[in-house]
């Protein structure tokens, strides 16, 4: 079989590389793919978002199953596409990829099927959005309704701040037409969970939970970025919390997703806020998770394909997950100035030493091959990702791994996984 991959971050990378180890697959193809890829796959490019161009190199290049990774091309209508040209495909359809291209629509999907979630208004109106903060006296959260790269929402801390996002979305329209309705959203607290489930359309499987961390400093301060790391499983998720997200959240979820006739067939993750072990959902988001995937690939046991597979097909029936490794961690190390303007074409150096080290793999999302020399090409720009079956000593390995890495600038986290670590945020602080 002929899979094609289409993306070009450390996700791309981790499901690439866990394709081509699958005994049914002959070739792997990753369009547009990045460095890391062009080891485990042959990278072909394409603009994602031209869903007739993606068709058209599927059939060129006679591929028999495409795998999406990033939300954009899903809610541009690329699994319908493929769909109508006969080409298989995992991922859900236009319709169902509105539940992340469209924070008012995936609100009012959870309302109608009792999911729990916080409060929230819609609004496409300045000033009726600005009387009803005024008139509640309350700080909330200020989302931008469409995708916004990750940079849509605001965690307002006062009235005034929520006054002034209403502003920023919807009369300056820092956000561009992402921003022309927003969502309104009383704030959660507690800690969050990814949780990720796989559907076939009617069945579901669910995987293994995972925690990511999106602030870029040490301690979860600094600015949001894109995810500065994850480690599975996180300890704030028990079983006996597990059980309640799968039936207040997942159950309710998967039968919404059913009675609305949208034919789910894709990874949907969960993001969750856990708070005195009751879970409410922050949003759904209808692909896996970065850097989340990098660290369930790295736990998850045999043959990846029959999943994807199984769920583009309509059936799930015959695939069972296993975790055959019990921890994994992964740490994003990034260029510098990010998560704002950064700094690209840096060389990169170690990652053969990096990947010397027992039960490491460098994941890679922003580097492009110059030739054979590695340069940066991104924000996040490796996944460091260590695997075994104690969280302290996988947090080890994972730092030992990124010390042998090396490109100017370079930020990370010391402290990944630190709600599970014995030595909690343990380490020296921040980027070198
Ligand atoms: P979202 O894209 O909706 O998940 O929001 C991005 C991030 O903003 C989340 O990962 C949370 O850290 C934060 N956030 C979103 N909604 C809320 C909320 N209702 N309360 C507190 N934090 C939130």
């Amino acid at each position: 079989m002929r899979v094609m991959v289409l993306g070009s971050g450390g996700r791309e990378h981790a499901l690439a590389a866990r394709l081509r180890a699958s005994p049914a697959v002959s070739d792997v193809l990753c369009a547009p793919g990045n460095g890391g890829t062009a080891r485990v796959a042959r990278n072909v490019p394409v603009n994602l978002e031209d869903p007739a161009r993606v068709v058209e190199l599927a059939r060129a290049e006679r591929v028999d199953f495409v795998v999406v990774g990033p939300e954009g091309p899903l809610v541009l209508g690329v699994v319908d596409a493929l769909s109508d040209a006969g080409i298989l495909a995992f991922g859900p359809r236009r319709v169902a990829a509105q539940l992340e291209g469209s924070k008012s629509f995936c609100k009012r999907f959870m309302r109608k099927h009792g999911v729990p979630t916080a409060a929230f208004e819609v609004f496409d109106d300045a000033a009726a959005a600005k009387r009803f903060v005024q008139e509640s006296g309350r700080a909330w959260v200020v989302k931008a309704d469409g995708l916004a790269a990750g940079k849509g929402v605001i965690v307002a801390g006062d009235v005034a701040e929520t006054l002034d996002a209403i502003d920023r979305m919807l009369v300056r329209r820092e956000f561009g037409e992402a921003g022309a309705r927003l969502v309104l959203e009383e704030r959660l607290r507690g800690q969050e969970v990814s949780y990720h489930i796989v559907l076939d359309g009617r069945r579901y499987r669910q995987l293994a939970a995972a925690q990511d961390h999106k602030r870029l400093g040490d301690g979860d301060r600094g600015p949001n970025t894109g995810g500065m790391g994850a480690y599975s499983p996180p300890p704030v998720v028990t079983a006996e919390v597990e059980q309640r997200i799968l039936e207040q959240v997942v159950e309710p979820t998967v039968r919404g997703l059913v009675s609305d006739g949208l034919d789910f067939r894709g990874a949907l993750f969960i993001g969750l806020m856990i708070d005195g072990g009751q879970p409410s959902v922050l949003e759904y988001n209808v692909r896996f998770g970065d850097p989340e995937t990098e660290v369930l690939m790295a736990r998850y046991g045999g043959d990846v394909l029959p999943l994807l597979l199984g769920a583009a097909r309509g059936d799930l029936s015959e695939v069972e997950p296993r975790w055959d490794q019990p921890v994994a961690l992964g740490v994003v190390v990034a260029a510098p100035g990010y998560p704002d303007a950064v700094q690209k074409d840096l060389p990169i150096t170690g990652v053969d030493a990096a990947e010397q080290v027992p039960g490491v793999q460098v994941l890679h999302a922003g580097t492009s091959l110059v030739g054979d020399r590695l340069v940066s090409s991104g924000g996040r720009v490796l996944c460091v990702t260590a695997t075994g079956t104690d969280i302290d000593e996988v947090a080890l390995r994972a730092y030992q791994a990124v010390d042998a890495l090396h490109f100017d600038g370079m930020q990370f986290r010391r402290d990944i996984g630190h709600h599970a670590r014995r030595g909690g945020r343990g380490g020296p602080t921040s980027a070198t």
